[in-house]
């Protein structure tokens, strides 16, 4: 299968010439992997479509690198994206809410590196190798949009940078990992998440709160006032200060879509409690990407009860919550 690599720039390109520093394009760094790629029987293709950091992009960015990615999928390539790792997460996890969804659709896989290219001993070369073994792969056709780093497939919908300095950065705690790659070898466990509904369009305007102890609860009705969506990050088990009832309350009155998102995990998206208080939870996926969610499932003018079941549709469960749910 023809692979279609897009290049974003990232620590990955990252490169010191001994004079100072360069990005490389996306065909320097699939040159120096010619002979293995032969081996495995994989051709690419190369498209730079970014560079630099990526805390500088924007969700208007991750949504054009989001647009690239659907267009080599259409024209049936496996593709791999190569990104800086800070939100390798985020722009995976847009993709993924932007992709229509197929049985059969070619496997769509992110990757990173934690050392520059010009490391003595970088992880780049490796993780890009690995991504595009498994973007040529049949194991992975179907699955959601798969970030591949150090050996390991999570994701995206799961997988957080938990460690800004080691290989190992990254973890789809409290679920697993999806999958393997060792020596040119795919794993794609069977539970890894089929391609999910997607949307056509991002509705702009949901911000994203963290709520503090004490936080004024004017502060948030500020921020929940006229939205169509919003996500707070709050407590445990989406536990909400008693102060912040009352705005929240108002705000579902009023119309919002009120998503509560918990830096624990918790799978939960409705319950007595919530639907009380007026408010929905995120289930299990981080407030970051509750937020691209939450913008996913308002897109296209999409009123409150559907974005919900989007949102529902969307949720993380641990393979025992659905054996008890069931
Ligand atoms: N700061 C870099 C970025 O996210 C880190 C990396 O590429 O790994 O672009």
């Amino acid at each position: 299968m023809t692979v279609r690599l897009i290049a974003t720039g990232g620590t990955i390109s990252s490169h010191h010439d001994g004079r100072g520093w360069t990005e490389l394009a996306g065909s320097e760094l699939v040159a120096e992997l010619v002979d293995d790629l032969d081996r495995a029987g994989v051709d690419v293709e190369v498209v730079d479509v970014a560079a630099g950091p990526s805390s500088h992009l924007s969700v208007d960015d991750m949504s054009a690198i989001a647009g690239h990615v659907r267009d080599a999928v259409a024209d049936g390539h496996g593709v791999v994206v190569t990104h800086g790792t800070d939100t390798i997460e985020l722009t995976s996890f847009l993709a993924d809410l932007l992709l229509p969804a197929a049985a059969d659709r070619p496997p769509v896989v992110f990757t990173g590196s934690m050392r520059v290219h010009s490391h003595p001993q970088p992880d780049g070369p490796r993780n890009l190798l690995d991504a595009l073994v498994v973007a040529g792969d049949r194991a992975a056709r179907g699955r959601g949009v798969l970030v591949c780093v150090d050996g390991l497939l999570h994701a995206a919908a799961r997988v957080v940078k938990c460690d800004a300095g080691s290989l190992d950065a990254f973890s789809s705690a409290p679920l697993g990992p999806v999958g393997t790659v060792q020596g040119g070898t795919v794993i794609v466990h069977d539970d890894a998440p089929l391609a999910g509904p997607h949307a056509t369009d991002l509705a702009p305007d949901v911000p994203l709160l963290t709520v503090y102890p004490g936080i004024d609860p004017s502060e948030v009705a500020r921020t929940l006032d006229g939205r169509r969506g919003a996500v707070l990050e709050v407590f445990g088990d989406l536990n909400v200060p008693r102060t912040l009832w009352a705005p929240i309350h108002e705000a579902w009155r009023a119309g919002t879509l009120v998503v509560l998102a918990s830096r624990p995990f918790t799978g939960t998206t409705r319950s007595e409690g919530l639907d009380l208080l007026g408010a929905v939870g995120a289930g299990g996926l981080t407030a970051q990407k509750a937020r691209l969610a939450t913008m996913a499932a308002l897109g296209g003018g999409a009123g409150r009860d559907d974005a919900i079941e989007f949102l529902h549709a969307r949720r993380l469960v641990r393979p025992h919550d659905e054996r008890s749910s069931a």
